[in-house]
């Protein structure tokens, strides 16, 4: 065996039905998944980023029904919307997975036969049904009779033969697992949620369908062909199954079952799923579980929740076209805190853009541009920088390390911006525009792009396109900053 030199750290986030469009919450969690998977690769990491598309979800064709179109027609084109936000959010994820592709068939088909024998059993199932979740509900899950994420959709009474998983088996496993931190579950609150929500009690749950009821769509349940798995019992196995857990291929042993790190992000409305189920799925089939999950919050649209029926839908594509894909990034990373629920507005949007990209980082990157270009290359010595500045661009390094390794990532930006307002302090101070002596000017300068390129290097997880467009206009190189004024960053806004 090679000498393993590099930690291996998987992250995934969740895989969204393809019912409609993506919309600025799923964006939301990519982005910060995608600032995980930049940081770590800058930390020296071996990861893999993965995200994908649910395709298995009854709801998938019940959307193309409703619209009159071909299942596969309407998840085709809404996979590719999908697929599309790379582009659009600038994210770096490694692979994506669809759970149509044969990869996640035959992984989901392989897991539901390495679960122990005597973990799934047959019985007659009686329960209000919600068709949005694809969930049976019990009465504490429902609020005034509805179901909470979907308080327009008709409840169902449902019966039927179901699959069952002895989730009730592992009531101590699972309970012993979150409490003692081996699953970590972030942030606190939510882990608080969770382990109470054991300690009432777990109880087996169904784990397929009747395929008649599918209307052929999920993945047959192994050895019965009247029953297709439920989707959220196949859905889980995404994650192992993108990286090959059907032929126990080499990522699948380096990311997964010989991996140092694995981190599921993920929305609050299904951290159960994540955080009780699938651990108590992968000790039935004898699998190393994960480490970690993040738990982000929702966004509202100017204060409300974001559904069809408001028609308040945000589609990140089209605000990344208006304002750029790194205001977008910025705008969720900075404004909605990171294990909260918060708010959209466009009317903020500007204001942060104008506030904090605009005047805040351009003005600052335009001004010491504009100074150093007359005077570079400047030589950039350590020790001829002043102890100041010197210091709070250590002390920001390591708050915005620890800030994004405890996926504080509104803490980080705000950081970041603290040490942009003491470089713009310095500017003023020093006024360097009245600086006759060239060596005297060069010292003041060297301090301003030391902290230009100590924020270029903070943002680069956060605002990647923005590292760059400001590397290249100031950057080290050899131990000197080589200055070239270029376009301005972020033009205000009306
Ligand atoms: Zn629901």
């Amino acid at each position: 065996m090679a000498f393993k030199t590099q930690k291996t750290f998987y992250i995934t986030t969740a895989i969204p039905y393809v019912n409609a469009e993506p919309h600025l919450g799923f964006g939301l969690e990519l982005v910060q998944a995608d600032v995980v998977a930049r940081h770590r690769r800058l930390i020296g990491d071996d990861v893999r980023f993965v995200t994908g598309t649910d395709e298995n979800a009854l709801k998938n064709f019940l959307a193309a029904r409703e619209r009159g179109m071909e299942p596969m027609d309407l998840i085709e084109r809404n996979a590719a919307a999908f697929r599309e936000l790379r582009e659009v959010l600038d994210l770096s994820w490694d692979d994506f997975i669809r759970t149509t592709e044969p990869r996640h068939i035959r992984g989901a088909k392989k897991f539901w036969q390495a679960c122990d024998p005597g973990d799934i059993y047959k019985r007659s199932y009686r329960g209000i049904y919600c068709p949005g979740c694809e969930e049976f509900k019990t009465e504490k899950d429902l609020a005034d009779g509805c179901c909470p994420e979907h308080p327009h959709t008709k409840l169902e009474a449902v019966e039927e033969e179901n699959y069952f998983f002895r989730l009730s088996k592992y009531q101590d496993a699972i309970e012993d697992l979150i409490a003692s931190g081996r699953l970590e579950i972030i942030p606190e609150t939510r882990r608080h949620e969770i382990l109470s929500f054991v300690r009432q009690g777990l109880q087996d749950f169904s784990i397929s369908r009747s395929s008649a009821r599918s209307h052929g769509f999920g993945i047959p349940v192994p050895g019965d062909s009247s029953q297709v798995q439920y989707v959220w019992f196949d859905a889980l196995t995404n994650y192992i199954n993108a990286l090959g857990y059907a032929d126990d291929a080499e990522p699948f042993r380096r990311y997964w079952r010989d991996g140092d790190m694995v981190l599921h992000v993920i929305g609050k409305g299904i951290a159960r799923f994540h955080a009780v189920h699938w651990p108590a799925m992968l000790l039935s089939a004898g699998l190393p579980l994960p480490k970690k999950i993040f738990v982000h919050g929702y966004i509202t649209v100017e204060g409300q929740k974001i559904s069809k029926t408001l028609g308040n839908i945000i589609v990140p594509k089209e605000i990344a076209g208006e304002y750029g894909t790194d205001a977008l990034r910025y705008y969720l990373l900075r404004e909605i805190p990171a294990f909260e629920d918060g708010d959209f507005s466009e009317q903020k949007l500007v204001e942060r853009y104008n506030g904090d990209l605009a005047n805040g980082l351009g003005n600052l990157v335009a001004r010491v541009a504009t100074l150093g270009e007359r005077v570079s290359p400047i030589p950039l010595v350590e020790v001829s920088l002043r102890e100041d500045i010197r210091a709070a661009t250590r002390e920001t390094r390591e708050a915005v390390r620890s800030a994004t390794d405890s996926f504080r990532f509104n803490e980080a930006l705000a950081d970041i911006w603290r040490l942009i307002g003491v470089a713009d302090r310095f500017v003023n101070e020093t006024k360097p525009w009245a600086i006759e002596d060239e060596a005297e000017l060069r010292v003041v300068l060297a301090n301003a792009c030391a902290v230009v390129v100590a924020v270029a290097d903070l943002i680069e997880p956060y605002l990647p396109g923005t590292t760059g467009r400001i590397r290249a206009q100031i950057s080290l190189k050899d131990g000197e900053v080589i200055v070239k004024r270029g376009e301005g960053l972020f033009p205000r806004r009306a």
